[in-house]
């Protein structure tokens, strides 16, 4: 019940609406909604008195006490004002305001004048102005409604002459207009108080409201501070741990009985690994060095295209390794810029690291350099994940990560937040330009205050890349100040690593060739002391130019360079006779030695030709086919039976097990057993690949292996599966 009774008060307020005019708008419905009660009690006991008292005089009911016009008066009030309910209810507050005054105004006129006139009726009006006050805001009004209240009081006195002329006298007129004045000050006063202490309320409210939603922010902070503190420290441990465990792996494994490259190997591995930890702990200094201001940059003027070849490089096997496309288009030939070289060397590596990272297998990455009027911009391009548009300028804040699969594992958000301390401090600027899901490109820009290039007409020509080529090659070709006459064709198609290479083989004379092919198509015309060549090339790769080269008993020796790291493609390549096998990044000193030795191999090897008649040393290789066939047949047929032994082998091939060993070592590069292993390996990845159901135990009898855990092992260190 006083829920209906509270809706029915609420009717046409709106939460758009002020406080105070919902307050004026209850207040209407207030006042109707009295009215109609009293209105109702008071003809009912009018009703009810008039019939007792008709029923006492005359024992009879006859309702002829009933006055017509007061019946027409009350049935007037009590069908307007559901009528101004009904106004309110649809918004019109306006309107049933109007309507309610001129009905207080009618009724009050109707009952002083027609019904009881004499009655003193007109004193209601004193609540006019007193209704006025509280529906409406402007204090004119009310003054107003003060006055025509006023006179609507004196009509009974002097235009209707209802009074007996006696009661008509000045001092009435005085005392009422004190007591209207009065009455309409007081409730002025109070409508005023109660306005200021709203106000005052409203403050307080605001201020609670705004000391809640400060409140509620650090509470907020404080849970992401708490989120990231344990998403930081998940992921730095994660960082930390995974060169810790490389490292204390490769210890375990060291074992100096073994041989010294299979320790340096390892060693190496170790020493690049603290390097990692070191640079993320490094990371983490720098950064806050940077941020309380306590760096010095010294900056040098440095050669952009060296610069940034040098990192394009860097980075090229990891790129290959998670076949990624990876380029460097460089527009800005004999360009210096003002750096520090090892801070601005973080920042790069930093956004290709980024790129490498975020970017999925078979994607691109590429590094552009261009200029603007304006200065010169290095752009790092990826197709990788991509950044949404609300993280663009979160992700250059410290420890900043967006939520993804990536980061969610890797990372400390540190990155960008050191990227960009450097650019600043150079007083460069940093911006990225990224789609969700496409892509991103990170431009760092060098005013031209930074920037200079050596004007000469003809580098500032658009380069046509392919003289670039010949005139490398022919200079190459012509060069003879060298330290030692050696003679190296270099295939490799990527010219940035050409260029690269020949810095690091200057000591030698150098020709080039992109791919496997040309390299077939110089070899013609001329012979080297040795052919360094890349593994995965257009049009003819290393593979295939070395498999044609020992097709046409080509001597050179040759050494590999690549990127793959697994054994499998290491042994194919070895089968095929090669030299040397080298793994990018590699050590500058590593080539030259492997390099070094296969030439002075070469030498006796050449030595030992002079001895042989050609048709000797055709033999020898016939010979060497011939042993190659028969005992890797031998192998496959009997590679199920646990009974295949180096001695079983020696046994076929008719030869003690000591010579059999030296013969595979000399003509295969590897041991019997290592011959047998491979073989095993080999099949049992073939069979898991051709059926995905065979067990584990059915794979192991069919390669002759009775350990099947044994064989798992080995099969997961060699191919990773
Ligand atoms: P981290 O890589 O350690 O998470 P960074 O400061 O280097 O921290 O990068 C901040 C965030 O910016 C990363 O978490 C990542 O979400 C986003 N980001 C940076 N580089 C790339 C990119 N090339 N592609 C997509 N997102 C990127």
């Amino acid at each position: 019940m006083k829920k209906k009774y509270e809706s029915l008060l609420k009717l046409g307020s709106k939460k758009s609406y002020s406080n105070n005019l919902n307050k004026r708008i209850r207040l209407l419905n207030t006042f109707c909604i009295i009215w109609i009660i009293v209105v109702l009690i008071f003809v009912s006991l009018e009703v009810i008195v008039g019939i007792a008292l008709e029923f006492i005089k005359k024992n009879i009911i006859t309702f002829d006490f009933i006055n017509l016009n007061f019946f027409y008066a009350h049935f007037f009030i009590l069908t307007s004002l559901p009528i101004i309910i009904i106004l309110n209810k649809n918004f019109h507050f306006k309107w049933a305001r109007f309507f309610f005054i001129c009905v207080f105004i009618l009724v009050n006129c109707y009952a002083s004048l027609i019904i009881s006139p004499g009655h003193y009726v007109e004193y209601y009006f004193l609540l006019l102005s007193l209704i006025v006050i509280t529906l409406f805001e402007r204090k004119s009004v009310s003054y107003f409604a003060l006055f025509i209240s006023f006179l609507l009081f004196l009509t009974p006195y002097y235009f209707y002459v209802v009074y007996p002329k006696e009661y008509v006298d000045r001092l009435i007129i005085l005392e009422t207009l004190c007591i209207f004045l009065v009455v309409h000050l007081l409730v002025n006063y109070f409508k005023e108080s109660n306005i200021k202490s709203e106000r005052l309320l409203a403050l307080e409210r605001d201020r609670v409201i705004s000391d809640k939603m400060i409140l509620e922010k650090q509470e907020a902070q404080l849970r992401e501070l708490n989120e990231f503190k344990s998403h930081f420290f998940v992921n730095l441990s994660h960082e930390i741990r995974t060169p810790l465990t490389l490292i204390q792996g490769y210890t375990n494994q060291l074992n100096f009985d073994k041989s010294e490259t299979e320790n340096t190997q390892k060693t190496s591995i170790i020493k690049e690994q603290c390097q990692q930890m070191q640079n993320i702990i490094n990371n983490i200094m720098d950064l806050s060095k940077m941020e309380s201001n306590q760096f010095q940059l010294v900056s040098t003027p440095v050669e952009i295209h060296s610069f940034l070849e040098k990192h394009f490089i860097n980075f090229q096997s990891l790129f290959i390794k998670k076949n990624i496309t990876f380029t460097f288009n460089n527009n800005t030939l004999k360009t210096t810029i003002l750096i520090d070289q090892e801070l601005f060397s973080k920042a790069i590596t930093n956004l290709l690291s980024n790129a490498l990272k975020f970017t999925p297998i078979n994607g691109s990455v590429s590094i552009n350099t261009s200029f603007s009027n304006k200065g010169l911009k290095i752009n790092v391009i990826d197709t990788g994940i991509g950044i949404q548009k609300e993280d663009n300028q979160s992700i250059f804040k410290r420890f900043y990560q967006v939520k993804n699969h990536i980061t969610k594992s890797q990372g400390s958000g540190i990155g960008l937040a050191f990227t960009k301390s450097i650019i600043d401090a150079h007083q460069f600027s940093i911006d990225v330009d990224s789609s969700f899901g496409k892509g991103s490109c990170f431009t760092i820009f060098i005013p031209n205050t930074y920037v200079e290039t050596i004007t000469d007409k003809a580098v500032e020509k658009p380069i046509d890349t392919n003289k670039l080529n010949t005139i490398t090659k022919e200079s190459s070709l012509k060069a003879t100040s060298k330290t030692n006459n050696k003679t190296i064709l270099l295939v490799e198609d990527h010219k940035q690593m050409r260029d690269y290479l020949k810095k690091v083989l200057k000591n030698y004379t150098i020709t080039e060739a992109e791919n496997g092919k040309e390299a077939l198509d110089i070899i013609k015309t001329k012979s080297f002391d040795l052919i360094l060549t890349d593994y995965m090339m257009p049009v003819l790769d290393g593979e295939a130019l070395v498999k044609q080269l020992k097709k046409e008993q080509n001597k050179t020796p040759i050494i590999v360079l690549t990127a793959r790291s697994d054994q499998q493609g290491k042994l194919s390549m070895l089968r095929l006779g090669i030299d040397g096998y080298l793994q990018k990044p590699f050590i500058e000193e590593e080539l030259l030695m492997n390099v070094k030795n296969s030439i002075s191999l070469y030498k006796n090897v050449k030595e030992f030709d002079k001895v042989n008649t050609q048709e000797e040393v055709k033999n020898l290789n016939a010979y060497a086919d011939k042993f190659n066939t028969k005992i890797t047949t031998y192998i496959n047929s009997n590679i199920n039976s646990p009974l295949l032994t180096v001695d079983g082998i020696a046994e076929y091939m008719k030869i003690s097990r000591s010579t059999l060993n030296r013969k595979v070592k000399s003509i295969l590069g590897q041991t019997v057993s290592q011959l047998i292993q491979e073989a095993r390996l080999e099949k049992a990845r073939n069979l898991r690949a051709e059926d995905p159901f065979a067990t584990k135990k059915q794979i192991a009898e069919a390669v002759g292996i009775t350990n099947t855990t044994y064989l798992f092992d080995k099969l997961k260190e060699r191919y990773g599966v």
